[in-house]
């Protein structure tokens, strides 16, 4: 088939709730990926930030294949060995306690503020149940989590939207001060906001509010969806920043490529979510979760560190180009800002008629690479973005 018939039968059954690019992907490996008339790409999306590894790393295919071959699938009512092995590996990666396993970002935030909500309860009783989220948010398209999500584009058309959420300005404590009330149970944050345009969250800010947060028992919720699992340079991204959270939520990077998500517990909260509180049919899925401890066994130590030397070389590289104005996010969780007049969507379509996939978020351009990356493909990236650019 060509791209164009993927595409026109896609358009005639497909409901249409995304903007897509007019191109068809047929198979990848490592950064590329070739569509269906042939043409290959260097890919600086990793499927916005799921393809850790790249496409098809061997490993990781291998893991997956095997264990689709043995047991594919049980339900949460026995035990299986990948889920437990991934379980054990994140805490003992982070610290937290334990883990309830999703199947996305918007679910594992569900399942965090069921969490926030119900140690509240159980600790403080009836009334005390509201989240605040951060304006520019973005936390899933659920109506809870899309709720949370602090951008009123978001909140049209599908209302009423739940009760019990409130919104403040990110990096002002002020605002944060009158936002929260008595009957507050959880603040929810991204330490860099993705679709929000790739915005880090000031450090004196984050550590401000995880110092009231502790003083008054209001349960801290960093979402790390889109900057865990090494995107950012370590391992989750709240490490860089002065703040203990209470529960995290995962998901993207997570599985390499497989749907998951993840929710991070202290005890504190984990006590209270028991049997029937809370679960989904294909939770912990054996086949996900043996692709997601691929990913985890490959995020060495090592591997973050060049994460982060790549980050470092690419960003370097941004800032030089030409119409860059301002270079955002953190490590390889990048946004770039043009000056006034370049358009982001522009400059991506001309990028991808040239070999080179990337992504926007708001006004920005958006690079979320896999992070195996190498040298020559940021450097081919860069030849590419400045051609681009050189040329407008
Ligand atoms: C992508 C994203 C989500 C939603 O994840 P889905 O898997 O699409 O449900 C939630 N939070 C953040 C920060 C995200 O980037």
């Amino acid at each position: 088939m060509t791209n164009q018939q993927i595409i026109e039968r896609d358009n005639a059954h497909v409901a249409h709730t995304y903007g897509r690019n007019q191109i068809a992907l047929e198979q990848g490996k490592g950064m590329h990926v070739t569509d269906f008339d042939g043409k290959e790409y260097l890919d600086f999306t990793s499927g916005i930030g799921v393809n850790s590894l790249g496409y098809c790393d061997p490993d990781w295919v291998a893991a997956v294949s095997e264990q689709a071959g043995r047991l594919q699938h049980t339900s949460n009512l026995y035990y299986t060995d990948p889920c437990g092995q991934l379980a054990e590996t994140l805490c003992k990666r982070t610290g937290f306690d334990k883990v309830f396993f999703a199947n996305s970002g918007a679910e594992a935030n569900e399942g965090s503020m069921k969490a926030a909500r119900k140690y509240s309860f159980d600790t403080y009783g009836e009334g005390r149940y509201q989240v605040v989220s951060l304006v520019n948010s973005f936390h899933g398209r659920t109506l809870a989590s899309l709720t949370a999500t602090g951008q009123e584009v978001f909140h049209h058309y599908f209302g009423p939207f739940n009760e019990g959420f409130a919104y403040t300005p990110a990096n002002d404590y002020e605002a944060f001060l009158k936002t929260v009330t008595p009957a507050t149970c959880a603040v929810i944050m991204e330490m860099v906001q993705g679709e929000g345009g790739v915005c880090a969250l000031d450090k004196d800010y984050v550590s401000k509010v995880n110092a009231y947060c502790h003083e008054h028992d209001i349960l801290i919720i960093v979402d790390e969806v889109q900057t865990g699992i090494g995107r950012t340079g370590t391992f989750l991204a709240y490490e860089q920043f002065d703040v203990q959270p209470d529960v995290v939520s995962l998901a993207k990077g997570l599985g390499g490529g497989l749907p998951i998500g993840a929710v991070l517990m202290s005890e504190k909260v984990a006590k209270g979510m028991g049997p029937g509180t809370h679960g989904t049919t294909f939770g912990g899925n054996p086949v996900v979760c043996a692709g997601a401890n691929v990913v985890m066994k490959k995020l060495t130590d090592e591997m973050l560190a060049d994460v982060r030397a790549k980050a470092a070389a690419l960003r370097a590289g941004l800032a030089k180009l030409p119409h860059v104005q301002e270079v955002s996010g953190l490590g390889l969780m990048v946004g770039i800002a043009f000056e006034e007049g370049i358009s982001a969507k522009e400059v991506l379509t001309a990028c991808q008629n040239k070999g080179l996939l990337c992504l926007t978020a708001k006004t920005r351009l958006r690079l979320l690479p896999p992070l195996v990356l190498t040298n020559e493909d940021i450097e081919k990236a860069l030849n590419i973005l400045n051609e681009v650019l050189s040329a407008l």
